[in-house]
Parts: structure tokens; C-alpha cells; sequence
């Protein structure tokens, strides 16, 4: 494959125009030093201009439910087989997961994703969700996305019908690689939860986690089957090492193959919304801004169980690259609220503490743990975790 200024304009150009690129090329995007990485940022660039322009859609997650699954997927915290020491509780209330909104709102979110570890969720949780979510969307405009673990047609229907925009679910390794990452569901599974989404006429959030002992070929193979899937929102997760997981330790995951794999994404998955999602601060490091040049979308407030780069930081990180938040606030504006409450500062998981979340962090508007009480009701009873 000759490569020169033409190979770099025949990937944007591809990419504007909607094509997919083979998959020898996509493995030779992560591999061939021939391929540089900033022509390749840029042409990926141009793609994420065309269809995104400057914007970032910054997304904060909810925890909604830690802990207590049933499941093994080997790189969760939440597994049965992890011996991570998390703080696990039960369902948060309706007033909880409500004020939390309020506060992702305020924080400049331009969506909020309610987590829920488990197999996947009873009629009854489905309904008290669908609930929570009728109510989110009456006070605040906020795009809602729920990752409530494996579905079918019926339960996907009742959140679209409460108006939930997108639903989540990962399919975070190839479909070869999975029994390796996973052996209490399958890759099937999951897909044919996605497909029911796509029938209720869900939007599709899907992506992949990184480093987990995968092949090129098998990050190459996530990228097209979400592009096949029509996932408009791809989060890019980037293994995150904590201690008592199944896999603790991430394949060596250099900066520049990070970026590099946004770009692939970006050129396979041109229209989506591509996140840099979980792990970009340990593995980007000091090119963690890069990211923002495939990528248009990023998290706040760290991850499900683990700790991310201080709100001030990412924002004023968006800013200095000469990027705005997709919010009903300015970046600015967003700096500004930070610097008048400067007291929600996180370790920034650089090996100074510890990488987990406190469970301050985890429920920021409740104090109070409420474990005993969340445990008795029956939506969160140990037969609906499976
Ligand atoms: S099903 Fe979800 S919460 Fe449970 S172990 Fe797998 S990723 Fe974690």
C-alpha cells in the first residue's frame, strides 16, 4: 500500500462520502508505521468536522444500581468473580436518580446514562425506570440513555414509549474473542438485545473496550459490526486495571495505538458519535487532547466505579483545543460554575490514590448509603439479578 498525501485525502474523502473502509486497510490503520499518526489525526479530523463540527457531547454516568451481579464478564468490577472492592448498593430511589439529572444537567451534560449492572432488568424495574425517566424528561432537557443489561422487543418498547433516547449496551469484544472475556452470556446475546432496540426504534449506543488480550483483527471486526448495526453512539473504552478483576493487568496500550484506533472507528463509523470513553486518561496520557481530533464525545465525572480526570481539567481541556460543550451551557459558563464550587475535585487516577470511587462520588446527592433498605425491595431482589 503506497502511502503519500493522496492515501490520507482518500480516507477523508471515503469517510465524508459514507464508505467503509476494507478491513486489511482498518488493520493497517492500527499497524503500519508507514501510516503517521498526525496526517492520520487530521484526515480523521476533517471526517469529525464534516459531520460534527467543533462540538463535544460530554455525557455523565449514573450508576444507578452497584454491584451484585451475577454475571463474570472478566474486565467488570461488578462481576461475581471480581474481588474489586467497590461500594455496592441496591436501585438508587426515584428522588436520587431524579436530583442526580438535576446535577448532570447543571453540570453541562448534554446526556445522562443510567447504568444498572445485572443480566438484565425485571418488567417490574423496567416499569419504576421507565417512571424515573417520564420524570427526567418532564424538568430538565436532557437526552436520556439507559444501559439496562440484555433485552428483548417487550422491554425495549416500554422505554421507548417512557422516552428514553438511547439504550446502551457494549459489545465490547469481536464476536471471536468473546468466550475469552465472558462465559455467562454470549456474544449473541448481546447482539440480539441491540437488534431489539433497533425494532423499538431506539437509538443505538454500542462500543468496545480495548486491551483486553484482542487481536487488531478483532478491533477491526467491532468497528464494521457497528457500523452494520447502524449504532449512532460508539464509546471506545480503553481497559481500566482494577485490582481483584478478572483482568486486572491491560494489554500494553501505547498513546499513539489509542489514537489511532479513535481514527479507525472515525473512518469505519463516520456519522457516529464517537466517544473516548473509559481509560483515555491512563492510556492517552499527555495526548489525552488528541483524542478530541477523531473523537467527538467524552465523558464527565469518571466511569461507572472508577475515577476520571477532575471536571475543571476536561473542561478547560476542551477549551484550550479550541473545542465547545453540545450543552444549553458554554464552556465558559461551565469553568466558571467550577471555579465558584471548586469543592468537586477527583483524583485524577494517575497512581496518587485510589482509582475507585468513594461512595460520596457514587451518589453525590445522597448521602446516606440505604443499602438494607434498597436490598428489601423487590426490584432489586437477587432473583432479578440473574
Ligand atoms: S453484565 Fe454488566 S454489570 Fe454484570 S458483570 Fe457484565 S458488565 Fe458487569
Amino acid at each position: 500500500m503506497a502511502i503519500d498525501q493522496s492515501f490520507y485525502l482518500n480516507l477523508t474523502e471515503s469517510g465524508i462520502a459514507g464508505e467503509v473502509p476494507d478491513a486489511d486497510t482498518c488493520v493497517q490503520l492500527l499497524q503500519s508505521p508507514e501510516i503517521e499518526l498526525l496526517p492520520l489525526l487530521d484526515a480523521a479530523f476533517q471526517v469529525r468536522r464534516h459531520f460534527h463540527g467543533h462540538e463535544v457531547a460530554v455525557h455523565i454516568l449514573n450508576n444507578a444500581q452497584n454491584g451484585h451481579c451475577p454475571e463474570d464478564c472478566h474486565y467488570c468490577a461488578q462481576a461475581s468473580t471480581s474481588k474489586a472492592d467497590i461500594e455496592s448498593y441496591g436501585l438508587k430511589s426515584d428522588d436520587e436518580v431524579i436530583e442526580e439529572a438535576r446535577v448532570a444537567y447543571e453540570s453541562g451534560a448534554y446526556r445522562y446514562c443510567m447504568v444498572f449492572a445485572g443480566r438484565g432488568p425485571s418488567k417490574q424495574r423496567l416499569e419504576r425506570l421507565a417512571r424515573q425517566v417520564r420524570k427526567i424528561k418532564q424538568n430538565y432537557p436532557l437526552q436520556i440513555c439507559v444501559s439496562p443489561g440484555l433485552m428483548d422487543d417487550e422491554g425495549t418498547s416500554i422505554l421507548k414509549d417512557a422516552g428514553v433516547d438511547r439504550l446502551n449496551h457494549n459489545l465490547n469484544t469481536s464476536e471471536r474473542h468473546y468466550p475469552k472475556i465472558c462465559t455467562t452470556h454470549t456474544y449473541a446475546d448481546r447482539v440480539r438485545t441491540l437488534e431489539a432496540a433497533k425494532r423499538s426504534g431506539l437509538k443505538m449506543c454500542s462500543g468496545i473496550i480495548v486491551g483486553m488480550g484482542e487481536a487488531d483483527e478483532d478491533v477491526v471486526d467491532v468497528a464494521r459490526t457497528l457500523r452494520s448495526l447502524e449504532a449512532s453512539s460508539i464509546p471506545v473504552n480503553f481497559l481500566v486495571p482494577i485490582p481483584g478483576n478478572q483482568l486486572e493487568q491491560p494489554a500494553r496500550l501505547s498513546p499513539t495505538y489509542c489514537l489511532r484506533v479513535l481514527c479507525m472507528y472515525r473512518f469505519v463509523n463516520p456519522q457516529a458519535e464517537l466517544r473516548a470513553a473509559a481509560g483515555r486518561e491512563g492510556h492517552l496520557r499527555s495526548m489525552e487532547v488528541m483524542a478530541l481530533y477523531p473523537a467527538n464525545s467524552l465523558f464527565l465525572d469518571g466511569y461507572l466505579n472508577t475515577r476520571g480526570g477532575s471536571r475543571e481539567r476536561v473542561l478547560q481541556m476542551i477549551k484550550d483545543a479550541g473545542f465547545e460543550i453540545k450543552s444549553s451551557f458554554s464552556v465558559d459558563e461551565m469553568l466558571d460554575q467550577e471555579a465558584q464550587h471548586a469543592s468537586f475535585q477527583v483524583d485524577p487516577g494517575d497512581g496518587q490514590g485510589s482509582i475507585l470511587k468513594t461512595l460520596d462520588e457514587l451518589r453525590p446527592t445522597n448521602q446516606a448509603p440505604d443499602i438494607a433498605t434498597a436490598d428489601q425491595s423487590p426490584e432489586t431482589a437477587p432473583s432479578d439479578r440473574k
